[in-house]
């Protein structure tokens, strides 16, 4: 079993600490009591480490000569209240969809401060977009940049732009499905192939767009950092062609988000604030190489601000042993709220909801839905396991939630807020009325069984 040492810290809320009967509490709260008081599968966001994570970026940023902005991307996780938490650190938000649009608009974050991203912006999407009065509007190819020529033709409104550019860059200690850099993908404008050189020429005939300067994203849990500074210098020997050939000089940069973050002991670790400084002073060393003004810097994390300020509690359930072969020990969650280990094989630790002298066993948890690759670690070591048990997996808080869905009908978590021993239920857990509220075909009264709608 993993002792709640300094490489465990690693993985766990700044907040994190054990009591004196193994007992762990985030925010000054111990879970056990969390768990008792909002049931289980039940997220938990430490406050501090997302501010902390957001101050981390800020002293990296202030490195940078110029003007900086730091932007979170939506995807990562969307709630009201986390979207709130942001803005009041100073943050935008990074959209890709009309849904995450919506909710920043609803939470009340300024239109300026959004930026709207996606490889297939709907027609009805740009429209709100527009409407909301979206600060930046990333095109990502030619077939949208037309249709958003158009549609602001048409309002007669000006989009703000930036072009997503394609560097032509892997990076190559990320899962493929996580690679965004690269020729052959989905997004962004080669320039390779003279596409983006397209794009930019587009933009000046066209007094619709206002272009004011790129953008790429070269993939997500990315730790060695050198195919950043190869799309920087990418970027900005296109810029200095475009500017060449066309007069234009971008205002604004962004080399996107990506930034890795550990979530076992044993996986590497950035300084959020080294990172950060590092990509600045690769843009700058850019800029001056081709003697192009500092442009405003963009930074967009989602994981690396949110990912171990979350943690996820299950109770254990059904354990089965299968003498030689393998102890499953099932949790009352799983795939619906973490696809992650079955979607890429994304590994995980899980810590006992109390940490014993008792020996550990190594066991498999896995979750209660009904296909085999519903596994959340496979290779596990908890204190003889049975039911009734707590279990944590720490570093739950980005793209956990934020790929949730009603497999098997499964009424997805709730989520709670801890900081400086006060508790916050940001979104409440769903319901069964929830999971029939968009059925529209009448059902007779059901009688014998009454359900409670609440958990
Ligand atoms: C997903 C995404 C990000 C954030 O990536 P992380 O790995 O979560 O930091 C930033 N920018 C764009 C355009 C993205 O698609």
């Amino acid at each position: 079993m993993r002792k709640f040492d300094t490489e465990l810290v690693r993985v766990l809320p700044d907040t994190a600490r054990m009591d004196a009967n193994g007992q762990l509490s985030v925010g000054g709260r111990p879970l056990a009591e969390l768990a008792s008081e909002f049931g289980t599968p039940l997220y938990i966001y430490d406050v501090a480490t997302i501010r902390a994570a957001c101050a981390a970026f800020r002293r990296g940023l202030a490195q940078y000569s110029g003007e900086a902005s730091l932007i979170y991307a939506a995807k990562a996780y969307a709630s009201v209240a986390l979207f709130q938490l942001l803005a009041q650190e100073g943050l935008g938000i990074d959209c890709v969809s009309d849904g995450e649009l919506f909710m920043a608009h609803y939470a009340g974050v300024p239109g300026e401060r959004l930026v709207f991203h996606g490889n297939n912006k709907l027609e009805s999407e740009l429209e709100l977009a527009l409407r909301i009065g979206v600060g930046r509007l990333v095109v990502d190819n030619r077939d949208e940049l037309e249709l958003l020529a158009a549609i602001a033709t048409a309002e007669g409104k000006t989009a703000a732009v930036w072009l997503r550019l394609n560097p032509g860059v892997e990076p190559h200690d990320t899962h493929a499905y996580r690679r965004t850099g690269q020729l052959d993908s989905k997004f962004g404008f080669p320039i390779e192939t003279g596409d983006a050189e397209r794009a930019v020429s587009f933009c000046q005939s066209c007094s619709a767009l206002r272009l004011l300067g790129y953008h790429l994203h070269i993939g997500s849990q990315i730790f060695d950092l050198a195919p950043y500074r190869e799309a920087i210098e990418r970027a900005f020997a296109f810029a200095a062609r475009m500017r060449d050939r066309y007069g234009v000089v971008p205002r604004e940069f962004s080399p996107g988000g990506g930034l890795g973050v550990p979530y076992t002991p044993d996986d590497p670790m950035l300084d959020l604030t080294q990172a950060a400084a590092m990509l600045a002073e690769w843009v700058q060393a850019a800029a001056r190489a081709w003697n192009l003004p500092l442009p405003r810097l963009y930074l967009e994390p989602g994981r690396s601000l949110v990912a171990r300020a979350g943690l996820a509690l299950y109770r254990v359930g059904a354990v089965k042993r299968i003498p030689g072969v393998r102890t499953y020990v099932a949790v009352d969650g799983g795939m619906a709220d973490n696809i992650r280990p079955a979607l890429y094989g994304a590994r995980y630790v899980v810590l006992p909801g109390r940490f014993t002298e008792r020996s550990a066993e190594q066991v498999t948890v896995v979750g209660k839905y009904c296909e085999s690759g519903d596994v959340l670690v496979w290779e596990a070591w908890l204190p003889t396991p049975q039911r009734g048990d707590l279990v944590i997996v720490p570093v739950a808080g980005a793209y956990c939630l934020a790929m949730a869905s009603n497999y098997n009908l499964a009424r997805r978590p709730a989520v709670v807020a801890v900081e400086d021993g006060r508790v916050m239920l940001w979104q409440r857990r769903e319901t069964l009325t929830d999971l029939i509220a968009r059925e529209m075909v009448a059902a007779p009264k059901v009688t014998g069984i009454e359900f409670s709608p609440c958990p």
